[in-house]
């Protein structure tokens, strides 16, 4: 039977500003695992598009002085082209105002209401317009927006409700029985705590008085919906846009943990009342600070993606997100970590031993590999790479990209301390040595080959540059699973190297 697919989701943007590092950073988790999975021959898919509707986009569109849909037209053409500029291309990437996204909420939302769990109210309640969400008053903090530190205004108006509170035990059993449907589980438990306590149910209308820049509610053209019946359902309308809806199923959601209960809480009950399958797991990312301290407009020391990729390159940025952060755990980003991991782990780990191996191989044998004939020595650094394929894949898996490439630096170290250890170049003054150093040089060129393959998905440009240096087509890394000492055939030869990572002078101050 063969695999299933799998379905990766980042967010759809709020595109009221502009793209920043926490939304890179999941939109490359997400690039990361398809590469990771296509690698291992899984269809592997993912999407993630521009929330475009609501208050904040309205008004500052208004701000701009041009029309909302001129507005968030730019607003996600931006996105969309940072994202293409990174390397990070989604299979498909949906905005809220595509026509076909507007249909298909219109379609839910008419099911929903025909089936009775959506209904007519009135609602008096403490709106904050920043949040553009109506506050309990046990949410609030000393009677202030906790997000906005500002006071709600008391509104009252008529408007659509969803049943969200018929679901609510249904979705706790869920999470009960299935821990792993939310993780990290720090995660899974605060939804429950949430879950056990009345969620009521979830307003999902504005009046036109107030907000026209939505999608009509079909059956009352005086209301649009909001928020929640609108993005949400982005990930359900991108695969049917993409004509791959077979995928719904297989869905997995990447998010950051301040969209958590929206997507734990909220949305699980709107896909139970539009019968449609569950997701099966939300992946819950931390937050990234700057040098230790909050990142903020303000403060003037937001990390702004595209100049560090100009700066370090598209590869020693992707390499530190996902080295640095413990998926599920906040982290810190400062571009003296970022320089020390670039000289330390790339250009000195891997960089260097590339530029030896193949330097060698070019002075002693003209790049031709030489026969293996292995020593303990040449097994132990086999065992290292074994244990390093293993280990990285099981996690990676499981999103702990940091645990994944501490694996396979291991097994550099570990070659790195061979050629120290072997000493080939020291044995190469020795014409009767010539076989020995010949068959050192090919373990390493076999070494390199797994590292190439192995950091793919997080490295993929120097594992393209790395492959055309050990003179191997690209499509090989995808390979795997080639025993070691196959890869290479009598007579190979290898290029002449060149410097994979830039030297950068240390930041340390
Ligand atoms: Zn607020």
């Amino acid at each position: 039977m063969p695999d299933e697919p799998i379905y990766f989701t980042a967010p759809l943007y709020y595109v009221n500003a502009e793209p920043h590092l926490g939304s890179t950073y999941t939109t490359l988790v997400a690039d990361t695992l398809v590469r990771f999975w296509r690698q291992r021959g899984r269809d592997a898919f993912f999407v993630t598009g521009a929330d475009e509707h609501g208050d904040k986009i309205a008004q500052a569109a208004a701000d701009a002085g041009v029309p909302p849909q001129a507005f968030v037209d730019r607003m996600s053409g931006l996105f969309r082209s940072t994202w293409h500029e990174l390397g990070l291309d989604a299979g498909w990437f949906v905005r809220t105002t595509d026509a076909s996204h507007v249909a298909f909420v219109q379609k839910v939302l008419r099911d929903i209401h025909a089936r009775g769990d959506i209904y007519f109210d009135s609602y008096r309640g403490l709106y904050c317009y920043g949040c553009e969400r109506f506050y309990q008053e046990r949410e609030l903090v000393d009677g202030l927006c906790p997000d906005h530190r500002t006071p709600p205004a008391e509104i009252a108006e008529e408007n659509y409700f969803f049943r969200m509170e018929k679901y609510q035990e249904r979705v706790l059993a869920l999470y009960e029985a299935e821990p792993e449907r939310i993780l990290p589980d720090g995660f899974r438990r605060e939804v429950l705590a949430l879950l056990r306590e009345p969620i009521g149910d979830l307003c999902i209308s504005r009046p036109k008085s107030r907000l026209e820049w939505g999608i009509d509610l079909p059956f009352d053209d005086r209301f649009v919906t909001y928020v929640w019946f609108d993005a949400l359902l982005g990930y359900v309308s991108a695969v049917a846009a993409a004509g791959r809806p077979e995928l719904w199923p297989h869905v997995r959601h990447l998010i950051g943990k301040d969209i958590l209960k929206t997507h734990a809480i909220y949305w699980p009950t709107m896909l139970m009342a539009a019968e449609l399958p569950l997701f099966r797991a939300i992946r819950v990312h931390g937050y990234w600070t700057r040098d230790g301290g909050k990142m903020s407009k303000s403060l003037g020391n937001v990390v702004e993606p595209l100049d560090m990729q100009a700066r370090y390159g598209r590869d020693v940025f992707r390499y530190f997100l996902l080295r640095e952060m413990a998926f599920g755990q906040d982290a810190d980003f400062s571009e003296t970590a970022l320089v020390t991991r670039l000289n330390a782990e790339l250009a000195n780990g891997l960089g260097n031993l590339a530029s030896r191996v193949l330097a060698m191989q070019q002075r002693y044998f003209e790049g031709a590999l030489q026969p293996l004939a292995p020593e303990a020595s040449d097994l132990a650094l086999r065992e290292a790479f074994v244990g390093a394929r293993r280990d990285f894949d099981a996690h990676v898996a499981e999103l702990a990209f940091h645990r994944g490439l501490e694996a396979v630096w291991r097994a550099l170290d570990h070659a790195n301390k061979y050629v120290t250890d072997t000493a080939p170049f020291r044995l190469a003054k020795d014409p009767a040595q010539r076989p020995r150093v010949g068959a050192i040089l090919h373990e390493l060129c076999e070494a390199l080959r797994v590292t190439a393959q192995l950091v793919a998905p997080v490295l993929p440009e120097t594992a393209r540059r790395l492959f055309a240096q050990l003179g191997l087509p690209e499509q090989e890394l995808a390979a795997l699973d080639r025993a070691w000492g196959t890869a290479f055939a009598p007579g190979h030869r290898t290029e002449p190297p060149e410097a994979l990572f830039p030297r950068v002078e240390s930041l340390a101050s």
